[in-house]
């Protein structure tokens, strides 16, 4: 149903390039994931050929349940497929209850150091267990975590992170490395797997762009477990994505990862946004407007940069996969629009050739730009979901 839906939106010509990458059709654009097996997290599958998932973390206080839905409920709209929530203290997993009801995304359940929050976790309905080799405690405790997760239907995540390695891998490798990591998560998912548990993902983060991609490199040849990706603690907005892409990105390229969280010191809904332009661009999967812009020079016939700004504001409710290019003048605008949904080429005197589906359309006389725009788009993308919605109840 996932390549399906890729398969079947955009534009003629861009639907033609979707098919053809989903299909492998054209190999420069081809990414020959890694064979996972398929786990459920809730009733999101992770791994196998589903979809890249999508998650991120919320930042307030847990206990706070009103303003945990709140920020839940604004990463669903971003287009989160999983949220993670931190369970610190007794009080945060009896609040775990009340979220997971109020939540429309399976919630995984953070812990760190406490054996018993991953028990109270997943009887208060978390789908999910993240928990940290390196500060669990020893087996009998991770046996019990199983035991819970087993009863009360939660998938866990071995969260190996590069900051809180068990001291018996630092006393061997003397410091965080690729193979300490990498050894780190096997010796859970043998612990897991000797109690007879399979529903679960791993990760080998590290804030070191080298060390977690080696690790996770390792990883992917050693297990076929599917991978939760991500560079941690990445920083700021700016270097946090650069970061992420660079890391996550050449990853994903090379056909490793089903489920990713973009790390960034921000807003985390920052965090999917970022997560899915990385996706995006890798044409792993689709999901809003994807705007192509120009960065504009003395030949552009309108203001470019607001212009795309004002529009990725005003269009960031649309999640029908759609393809619209903003050019200043007509070196490139005339090329982009034809890969493009929608398409603007700055033209002499305020008069802006419009694209639809690639083909010249009509022109744009001294009025408001965005407005149009956006008009156009939001038409655009229910035409498109229309369509989609046809032609997958006549496939199935
Ligand atoms: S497309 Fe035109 S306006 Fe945009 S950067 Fe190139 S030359 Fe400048």
């Amino acid at each position: 149903m996932a390549c399906l839906l890729q398969a079947t939106t955009g534009s003629a010509l861009t639907r033609l390039i979707r098919n053809r990458s989903s299909m492998n059709y054209r190999p420069d654009r081809s990414i020959q994931r890694r064979r996972s097996r398929q786990i459920m997290v809730g009733d999101v599958p992770i791994g196998g050929n589903a979809p890249i998932t999508v998650q991120s973390m919320t930042n307030t206080a847990t206990e706070d349940v009103a303003a945990t839905v709140a920020q839940i409920q604004r990463l669903e709209k971003a287009g989160a497929d999983l949220v993670r929530v931190s369970c610190p203290t007794p009080e945060s997993t009896v609040a775990l209850k009340s979220i997971v009801r109020a939540s429309q995304v399976p919630i995984i359940a953070d812990i760190h150091f406490h054996y018993r929050r991953a028990i109270e976790a997943a009887k208060a309905g978390a789908a999910c267990l993240r928990i940290n080799p390196g500060n669990i405690g020893n087996r009998t405790r991770v046996r019990e975590v199983v035991k819970a997760a087993k009863d009360h239907g939660a998938a866990i995540r071995i969260g190996v992170n590069g900051g809180s390695l068990e001291r018996h891998l630092l006393a061997k490798y003397a410091e965080p490395c690729p193979e300490a990591l990498v050894e780190s998560a096997l010796e859970h998912m043998r612990c897991l797997e000797d109690a007879d548990f399979f529903n679960f993902k791993i990760s080998v983060k590290a804030s070191d762009l080298f060390m977690a991609t080696a690790a996770y490199r390792q990883l992917a040849e050693l297990c076929d477990y599917p991978l939760h990706l991500g560079i941690t603690e990445a920083g700021s907005p700016r270097i946090g994505t650069v970061k992420s892409a660079i890391g996550t990105g050449s990853l994903l390229w090379a056909g490793i990862g089903d489920t990713l969280r973009v790390s960034l010191a921000s807003d985390p809904v920052e965090e999917i946004h970022v997560g899915f332009d990385i996706l995006k661009s890798l044409g792993l999967r689709h999901r809003g407007v994807m705007v192509i812009a120009c960065p504009s020079c003395a030949r552009q016939q309108f203001d470019v940069i607001s212009t795309v700004a004002l529009l990725e504001e005003q269009l960031a409710h649309i999640a029908t996969p759609l393809t619209v290019s903003v050019i200043g003048c007509v070196v490139n605008g005339p090329g982009e629009a034809k890969m493009s949904d929608i398409g603007i080429t700055g033209g002499g005197n305020n008069n802006h050739q419009i694209y639809v589906s690639g083909l010249t359309d009509h022109v744009l006389r001294n009025a408001d730009i965005v407005e149009h725009l956006v008009t156009m788009i939001e038409a655009k993308a229910a035409e498109i979901a229309a369509n989609d919605a046809v032609q997958i109840e006549f496939v199935s």
